[in-house]
């Protein structure tokens, strides 16, 4: 049971006894203790494994908190949870990612109006009933209208780093097993997609029972939904259900092959072997006439047999990949051990959990050479963002602690704000002090395209600015981003040699890959950083990785895989 598995049970407890109208007390009891769990560097598993050591030692739990945790990490799930969960039903819970909807309002929702299901709720607003309820009003009922359909998509599917680790874990587990000889995850979780809907696990091994077994008593399973001879159908305690394929050897790599995908990339690879008159499926490739099988062990050999050197899951899309194939010319693409610095994370400072040196020391213990410390500038005010003089105190503190920890760099930075007027947060005799700003927008998202392009062309203007980070502001599956003007925008950065970021951030991951591949087009020097807010927020960079990966991109098309001496050379002259 990872750390996160048992924050979010926390999170769902607080949200679900929100939505019932408990004490405010004991929900925000229940959301600190989730952050407290989720920002923990050890497994509070072995916490609770060590005699010596007690879980009330941690901030914020008490006696109970402590004996739930325990329930949590020896059972995998909570006895209060399910209960919960049977009185509000799941429609209300998916409320809770439309933006601007919190428990309170979706209490009023289901209690007043005793709507349950989103299809429900769409057509309260459409009549007017939504407006109609205390608090709401014809803005909230417009934004609940706007949103409604991509929420109800995207509560069908999952962020890749939840699912990514739940399908490692699985498999890891798997390869363990006696009978098991070959065990990996495919579908859209291997080709590293943003979002997944749901989990393909395909095993080779010498007796199917055994990974069934094994996997239906798995930590993480909540459910089997069905079991044949070579396919098992479970639901995880996330929510997110796995296939989990049995095939022979001679077809492993054909079934890689086919349950990766993309459907759009596979119509190709049919279509290649149709004129090579033979027969692609998930058991094999065949002579079409006497059926012979001339490759599926390996997802090598198929490729081979249709003329193509293997094409990296991340590439298969069908945008271009078969065409850079045919050339000879796929991309080497990047990997996270190439990074070495990390341009973006926030301190005690503003609202991140970890001071300079936990951080720097945190960043040096991953590999990394070097950081960029860049809290919030003063407008983020929830942040308790930095105006010039505190910002200036900042960099001192910067200064003393990169005199005294040997083997890390620390860059002096800046998350600067585009402010809604198209001016910035801080003025340019501060920012002409920094070795790195990333300026971003946070508010005034739903801008105009002119206004939004004003607002970006305003920072790569500046000759203080060093990089444009979250570029859209959008929050996968939950909030669109800016209606951003890329054209226009990216020229501006190509000619003033100011970089883009691909926030790594598992809910941002922004510039998406589309986007960063135009970037790369366009020769303007990519950053992937973690915007970490804690010392575990640095995990996330393999993320970002994988979504330049998707792009295409190549170490040497990201700025932060080189030494910090090559780095200073990217950042702008002018
Ligand atoms: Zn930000
Ligand atoms: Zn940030």
């Amino acid at each position: 049971m990872q750390n996160n598995d048992v924050a979010r049970i926390f999170d769902q407890l607080a949200d679900l006894l929100e939505i019932q109208g408990a004490n405010a007390f004991r929900v925000r009891a229940y959301r600190n203790a989730s952050r407290t769990i989720g920002n923990l560097t050890e497994l509070v598993a072995d916490i609770i494994a060590d005699q010596s050591r007690s879980l009330q030692d941690l901030s914020s739990i008490g006696k109970d908190l402590a004996e739930k945790i325990t329930t949590i990490v020896e059972s995998g799930s909570l006895p209060q949870l399910d209960e919960l969960k049977e009185q509000v039903p799941p429609g209300v819970v998916e409320m809770l990612n439309l933006p601007g909807i919190g428990p309170k309002k979706v209490a009023a929702i289901f209690h007043d109006l005793n709507v349950t299901t989103l299809d429900q709720l769409k057509e309260a607003a459409e009549n007017g009933q939504v407006a109609a309820l205390k608090g709401f009003g014809r803005k909230t009922e417009q934004s609940i209208l706007e949103n409604i359909d991509s929420v109800a998509e995207a509560g069908k599917r999952f962020y890749l780093a939840e699912s990514k680790a739940e399908a490692d874990a699985i498999v890891e587990g798997l390869l363990q097993l006696e009978s098991v000889t070959q065990a990996t995850v495919a579908g859209s979780c291997r080709r590293r997609k943003e979002t997944v809907g749901d989990l393909d696990v395909l095993v080779t091994t010498t007796e199917s029972g055994e990974p069934m077994d094994h996997l239906a008593e798995h930590d993480l399973v909540e459910k089997v939904l069905a079991r044949g001879d070579t396919k098992q159908r479970v639901r995880l305690r996330s929510g997110i259900e796995m296939d989990l394929r049995v095939v022979p050897d001679e077809s492993y790599g054909a079934a890689m092959q086919y349950f990766t995908g993309s459907k759009e990339h596979n119509i190709v690879m049919r279509r290649r072997a149709q004129e090579r008159g033979l027969k692609l499926n998930e058991y094999g490739l065949y002579r079409n006439d006497d059926d012979i099988p001339v490759a599926g062990a390996t997802e090598e050999d198929v490729y081979a047999k249709l003329d193509l050197p293997w094409i990296p899951p991340e590439l298969r899309e069908d945008r271009g990949e078969f065409e850079r194939a045919e050339a000879n010319n796929l991309p080497k693409l990047i990997e996270t051990d190439d990074i070495r610095g990390d341009l973006h994370m926030h301190t005690t400072a503003t609202d991140g959990t970890a001071s300079i040196e936990e951080m720097a020391l945190a960043a040096k213990k991953r590999g990394l050479k070097y950081i960029a410390i860049t809290d919030h500038s003063k407008r983020v005010m929830m942040a308790n963002g930095l105006d010039a003089k505190r910002l200036r105190e900042h960099w001192e503190e910067i200064d003393r602690v990169n005199e005294e920890i040997k083997g890390i760099e620390i860059l002096k930075g800046i998350e600067l704000d585009i402010l809604e007027d198209a001016t910035l947060d801080l003025p340019d005799d501060v920012l002409a002090e920094a070795d790195w700003v990333v300026a971003v927008l946070h508010y005034g998202l739903k801008q105009p395209r002119d206004q939004i392009n004003k607002r970006l062309l305003t920072a790569i203007c500046n000759p203080c600015v060093t990089a444009i980070g979250h570029m859209t502001g959008r929050i996968v599956s939950k909030r669109q981003g800016a209606d951003v003007g890329f054209d226009e925008v990216f020229r501006a950065a190509a000619d003033h040699g100011v970089m883009l970021e691909i926030n790594a951030h598992p809910s941002r991951l922004d510039l998406d890959d589309i986007h960063a591949a135009a970037a790369k087009d366009l020769g303007i020097p990519i950053v992937i950083n973690t915007d970490a807010h804690s010392t575990s927020g640095l995990d996330v960079m393999q993320y970002g990785v994988f979504q330049a990966r998707r792009a295409g991109l190549m170490k040497g098309d990201v700025a932060n895989t080189r030494t910090l001496a090559q780095f200073r050379k990217l950042l702008r002259t002018t």
